[in-house]
């Protein structure tokens, strides 16, 4: 399971990050997770309450932060919301295919102490 494989790479950020700073234990991890990344968020956070046992994430939280597909515009630079089935920028109506956001998947933030 594609989401197993994610949570184990966030457990190991948090541990790495836990051992740089000296923390004994882990509150919250946040994580930015795309739309576009066809992540399902309830396993996600399944696999991580099995996964955070007997680990510094042992009492941990974790937050997922949605991000919006986006895109920006080719022709007038207009960031705009985008979805699988409609890449049209609002501004001028062309089609882009340029998408900078929708597919994070990445701990951005930890805490701990
Ligand atoms: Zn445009």
């Amino acid at each position: 399971m594609h989401e197993t494989s994610i949570i184990y790479g966030a457990l190991e950020i948090a541990k790495e990050s836990g051992e740089n700073n000296n923390l004994k234990r882990i509150h919250k991890i946040y994580m930015k997770i795309g739309e576009f990344t066809c992540v399902d968020e309830n396993s996600m956070r399944f696999v991580f309450e099995a996964l955070k046992k007997n680990t510094i994430c042992e009492d941990a939280d974790l937050i997922i932060d949605k991000v919006k597909a986006k895109a920006r515009c080719d022709y007038c630079n207009e960031e705009f919301e985008i979805n699988f089935t409609n890449k049209i920028c609002p501004k001028c109506h062309k089609h882009s295919n340029n998408i900078c956001k929708g597919y994070e998947l990445l701990v951005w933030q930890i805490e701990g102490d």
